[in-house]
């Protein structure tokens, strides 16, 4: 059975859904709370990042591998601060970026 994703747009095969993310890396660093705020520290990457290629090492197996890796949701593409303006899910879906 095909697992959809719901979106702005309508329902989205999983497939098509995380093939709107560029493979940047930019979302696979810690983030740390400033007040109200969370930040991303440039200087902490995720251990399974690569950084030379932006790749996650263990993609498919990465919510297994790395407790602290998030599904991307609607929301998170919505209201996730962290997101950088280049991020495909941003692009997509946050009001005024596409
Ligand atoms: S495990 Fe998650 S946070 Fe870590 S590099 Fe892979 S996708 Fe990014
Ligand atoms: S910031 Fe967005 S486009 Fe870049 S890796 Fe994370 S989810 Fe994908």
């Amino acid at each position: 059975m095909t697992v959809r994703v719901r979106t702005l747009l309508g329902e989205l095969p999983r497939s098509r859904w995380e093939a709107i993310c560029r493979k940047c890396g930019r979302c696979c660093y810690e983030k740390d709370r400033r007040g109200r705020r969370f930040v991303t520290n440039w200087r902490a990457p995720c251990r399974f990042l690569e950084e030379s290629t932006h790749r996650c090492t263990v993609y498919e197996s990465r919510f297994h591998a790395c407790p602290e890796c998030r599904r991307m949701t609607l929301f998170h593409a919505l209201f996730a601060q962290y997101l950088p303006p280049e991020c495909g899910y941003v692009e997509r879906f946050r009001p005024g970026r596409s």
